[in-house]
């Protein structure tokens, strides 16, 4: 399996599978679930309050939103117990449609605040159900809604299962979404949601009611706060436009390193020259391609992005002698990377051909000076400085080259 797969994977189990994996085991134990059992009492309304600060606080609507509705619909779901009457059932079948709907809705609009003009149009959207359920339960007209607890197919499978078929399909269709969203976005908040509502989808299908459901559905919005810091991490660590470790990741890398270690620094060569002639947005993508090789380098070597077009390497545990093979390579495979910049006159509508001549290839090269401990480079930011003087030595020979 190719690494960038299992690192997809990961992202998306850990750590929202995760949760759904412990939360399942605390409740189907049997020592451990009458435990689970007594943080009915105060476990969701702390993590009701804990997701809507943080969603404030980190003006991250999306949780905002998601906390109001898994927490109204966990709160009326619960408080209808598992045997509610032909209308609580009707309300029940209802919620559990409106529910991943809502959710599946989360999950593919972007983030646009909680109280700005696009923020009050959701809460409207939301609102706007809620007073309709209220006025179908004041108006005693909720069989308006019978057709939501409907058999749609006649399977003997899911006849027996306290969910009815649409709002199976509703879920179905929620965590299809999320997992689609994820995939495309690679957003822990995308994968966030599909581990919510599952969460949620085993709580009812198991039957749970009352307590238990609560503290089930709080789980699904603990999975959702523990996405906001997940993704939150990811801001603070990656640089946004090529996608590798920052430099303060870089920094904290630093700090773990034992007595043997190699750092290797990279600049670009000739790079404000490149900008000149073609433009910032053409210097970005050579900086995004000069990263995506970085990604692939051998031998333990950590790639990060120092700032601008300059680029660390760090290998853990290895002499600089045996890294050098390895730097070698990145540098060959950036300078056989083909790199095409677009002439002014390419096609500017679809189905235009391309003008012959407009597009040129061009060749993109890297220095890299490496060094490790030794001498009077002792700790890592003294082998940075060290690394740095090579890269000088590199770009006076000639540049396209490996110095130590
Ligand atoms: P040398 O071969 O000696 O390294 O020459 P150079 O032109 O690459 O060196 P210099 O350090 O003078 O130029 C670095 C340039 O990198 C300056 C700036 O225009 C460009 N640069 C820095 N950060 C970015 C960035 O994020 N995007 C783009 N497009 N350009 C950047
Ligand atoms: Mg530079
Ligand atoms: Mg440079």
């Amino acid at each position: 399996m190719p690494a960038s797969l299992i690192r997809g994977l990961a992202a998306f189990a850990v750590p929202g599978g995760l949760i759904f994996v412990l939360q399942l085991l605390m409740a189907e134990h049997p020592a451990l679930a009458p435990w689970l059992a007594r943080l009915q009492g105060y476990y969701p309304v702390t993590v009701v309050a804990v997701a809507l600060l943080l969603g404030w606080r980190f003006d991250r609507s999306r949780l905002v939103f998601a906390t109001v509705v898994i927490g109204t619909g966990g709160a009326l779901l619960a408080s209808l117990g598992t045997r509610p009457g032909p209308a609580g059932q009707v309300l029940a079948d209802a919620l559990t449609v409106l529910l991943p709907l809502n959710l599946a809705l989360i999950a593919v609009i972007k983030e646009r605040g909680i109280f700005t003009w696009h923020g009050l149009l959701r809460w409207a959207v939301i609102g706007a159900q809620a007073a309709g359920l209220w006025a179908l339960v004041y108006l005693n007209r909720l069989d308006w809604l019978a057709g939501l607890g409907r058999e749609l197919l006649p399977l003997r499978a899911l006849a027996d299962l306290p969910v009815s078929q649409p709002a199976l399909l509703a879920f179905a269709f929620g965590l299809t979404v999320a997992a689609v969203q994820g995939i495309r976005q690679r957003n822990a908040m995308e994968y966030g949601l599909f581990w919510s509502q599952g969460v949620m989808l085993y709580a009812l299908l198991v039957g749970h009611g009352g307590g238990l459901l609560a503290v089930f559905f709080a789980t699904a919005i603990l999975v959702l706060v523990v996405a906001l810091l997940e993704v939150s991490h990811f801001m603070a660590y990656r640089d946004e436009l090529t996608g590798l470790p920052g430099r303060r990741a870089l920094n904290q890398a630093l700090l773990k390193l034992g007595g043997r270690y190699t750092i290797a620094m990279l600049d670009v060569d000739h790079f404000k020259k490149f900008n000149d002639t073609y433009g910032h947005d053409v210097g970005d993508e050579v900086l995004k391609m000069v990263a995506a090789r970085l990604e692939g380098v051998k031998g333990g070597g950590k790639p990060f992005r120092y700032g601008g077009e300059e680029f660390t390497v760090l290998f853990a545990g290895k002499r600089a002698d045996d890294t050098l093979p390895h730097l070698e390579r990145l540098r060959e495979a950036i300078a056989d990377s083909p790199f095409t910049v677009r002439g002014r006159n390419r096609p500017r509508k679809k189905g235009e051909k391309a003008v012959k001549g407009s597009n040129r290839q061009v060749q993109i090269t890297i220095s890299i000076g490496a060094a490790e401990p030794g001498g009077k480079a002792r700790d890592p930011q003294a082998v940075i400085k060290a690394a740095d003087r090579a890269l000088y030595r590199a770009k006076k020979g000639g540049r396209n080259r490996v110095a130590t």
